[in-house]
């Protein structure tokens, strides 16, 4: 790609951001903000806190305009450039990867007779399918970005935000995003093309504006709340289903034991199989960030966060008695040792 070629693209891409308020597959879509901002002000009328301060409380420019979330706003312009200066061209799109599946089954299994099941199930069938599906593999790969020390590195950019607007979700390393994407492109093109094998051209889902129909409801009824100052909590047996926004606020805590905890973006079943869910009656979290001794860059400086946890992430792939200098291990409160 040429100069005058890379510039076009950067130029492209630096203005997609301002398309997400009028795309349904994104969280900043106005009527989920919009339908985030109705939950909270009903969750406030329902604990009699609905006030003029409360209201404000929501919306206040110390929140807004924190140097934490003046970070979230430049990550939110740059990552699109960066995808699609360097790794845009190397992307195959689920539809390629559903057809290339779907020939495959085809030679190896020989093309399935027609299905008995009447259209609205598979369509049903299939709408949950992917929700779970997506669901898990979400689960999966952050979990992996806790588990795994290179991952951590990166995924530290999205835990440094030391306060939460629904901007904060797209507060992330640009390769843990490309890590996502990649992801989405896997779990959708492989089971698109595992549906086009078994029922041919059914491959249909239930969905909203071209989006799947439980997460665009999930989304509408105040996902855009996880990352917020607002304490949504909802009832215990609730939090075994779902993971409330409070929940996944616990998981942005500054005390380790609870950030790494609740890795699950809707279902808690994941993180109750594996030991990790956490309810949100322990209380709110005293702090949102990154103690001290796990930052790997400054919360609120663009560049720091683009190469610092890279050059981490590239020291904890080298064995620990190979590093030179390794850093005293610093003091830690009781609360927060892991
Ligand atoms: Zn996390
Ligand atoms: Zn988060």
């Amino acid at each position: 790609m040429g100069f005058a070629d890379s510039w076009h693209v950067a130029l492209g891409a630096v203005r997609r951001p301002l398309s997400y308020f009028g795309d349904p597959e994104q969280r900043l879509f106005l009527p989920f903000l919009l339908g985030a901002l109705g939950v909270a002000v009903l969750a406030l009328l329902a604990h009699r806190r609905l006030t003029l301060r409360a209201l404000r409380g929501l919306l206040t420019p110390r929140v807004w305009l924190h140097q934490s979330s003046l970070l979230d706003y430049k990550l939110l312009f740059a990552k699109p450039v960066i995808h699609a200066l360097f790794f845009a061209p190397a992307l195959l799109s689920s539809y390629a990867l559903a057809l290339w599946t779907v020939g495959r089954l085809d030679a190896w299994r020989g093309v399935p007779g027609p299905t008995a099941l009447p259209g609205w199930q598979l369509r049903g069938l299939y709408t949950l399918v992917l929700f779970v599906a997506w669901d898990a593999s979400r689960f999966l790969v952050h979990f992996l970005a806790h588990k795994v020390p290179v991952l951590w590195e990166l995924h530290k950019v999205h835990h440094s935000a030391e306060v939460m607007t629904p901007f904060t979700l797209y507060r992330s390393h640009p390769l843990e995003s490309l890590l996502f994407k990649v992801r989405g492109i896997l779990v959708t093109g492989l089971l698109t093309g595992l549906f086009f094998h078994l029922f041919r051209l059914s491959a249909v889902q239930y969905d909203f504006l071209g989006v799947n129909a439980v997460g665009f409801v999930l989304n509408l009824l105040g996902g855009n709340l996880r990352h917020s100052h607002v304490w949504l909590r909802y009832p215990r047996w609730l939090e075994r289903i779902l993971i409330s926004p409070a929940q996944h606020q616990l998981h942005h805590s500054a005390v380790m034991e609870q950030c790494h905890s609740n890795y699950g973006v809707w279902l808690s079943c994941w993180d109750a199989l594996l030991g990790s869910l956490r309810f949100s009656d322990e209380g709110r979290p005293r702090r949102f960030g990154l103690p001290r001794r796990e930052l790997n860059h400054s919360p609120h400086g663009l560049a720091s966060a683009l190469f610092a946890p890279m050059w981490a992430g590239a020291r904890a792939l080298v064995p620990r008695r190979w590093r030179r200098t390794e850093p005293a291990p610093a003091q830690e409160s009781p609360a927060e040792t892991r």
